[in-house]
């Protein structure tokens, strides 16, 4: 087991893909076994660790919006539907949550209001305060963005102190080159948002970067594949990279 050296944050944004709901051994969009077991993980922490948790989810297992535009789409068209596999996300883990019965809320940027709640700030702060999860669907509502700018924009608005970026293609943080093609790659322990920029290295979208950077707000990357990680990553294990 690694050192407990990292404090555990007392609110964060975990951001996930929408990839991460699917399941390499299932065709499913969404694979309820891999939900579940996300959704076990985010209430056992809720619990045990007393982390006040928002969630952001992708929408890439649906669609991406690059995907209608690369075939000629209109692009804020094409955007808008991969806002809408967002929702359709954030219900599913909503879903699982409460199964478990943990009180959650899904606040959209698109106002829907049959569906979910409008996205308040000061409304998100308080169902937090009050232990409940909630998960911010629809990105930013506005195209030409991934989920990643809106994850660690609500992260700063709504006051987390870290942003936990969770992976799962495998890679379980951020190495030297892309460790699928490169067999001598390394991974960092910690890392700063300059290095990541100058050196180019994917995390997240540089625009979700730059604004950490100006923010001053950290971010974990983690394998949140690997059963007990996200405990892991919150109990101040030094797993992941940390770019701060
Ligand atoms: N999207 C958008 N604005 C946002 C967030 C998302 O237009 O603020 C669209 C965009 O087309 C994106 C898609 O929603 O490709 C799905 O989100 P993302 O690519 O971040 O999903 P992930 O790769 O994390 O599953």
């Amino acid at each position: 087991m690694s050192e407990a050296t990292r404090a555990t944050p007392k609110r964060i944004v975990l951001k996930m893909s929408g990839e991460a709901l699917a399941s390499a051994a299932s065709d499913e969009t969404i694979d309820f076994h891999t939900v579940h077991r996300l959704a076990a993980e985010i209430v056992e922490v809720r619990e045990t660790l007393g982390v006040e948790i928002a969630i952001v989810v992708g929408g890439g297992n649906i669609w991406r919006g690059m995907t209608g535009a690369s075939d000629g789409m209109d692009r804020a068209t094409s955007d808008t539907m991969g806002m809408l596999g967002t929702v359709i996300n954030s219900l599913a883990l909503q879903d699982a949550l409460e199964q478990l019965g943990q009180p959650t809320r899904v606040q959209s940027a698109i106002p829907m209001p049959a569906v979910a709640e409008p996205y308040i700030r000061r409304r998100a702060i308080r169902h937090l305060e009050k232990g409940r999860v909630v998960i911010f669907a629809a990105g930013m509502g506005a195209p030409f963005f991934t989920t990643d700018t809106p994850a660690v924009l609500r992260a700063a608005e709504i006051e987390a102190q870290m942003v936990l970026k969770g992976t799962h293609g495998g890679v379980d943080g951020v190495y030297t080159a892309d460790p699928h093609v490169d067999a001598s790659a390394t991974r960092y322990e910690e890392i700063t948002f300059m290095e990541v920029v100058s050196k180019d290295l994917r995390v997240m979208d540089l625009t979700a970067i730059t604004f950490c950077q100006d923010n001053a707000l950290p971010i974990l990357v983690f394998d949140i594949m690997t059963p007990g990680n996200l405990h892991r990553a919150l109990a101040g294990e030094k797993i992941g990279t940390l770019v701060s």
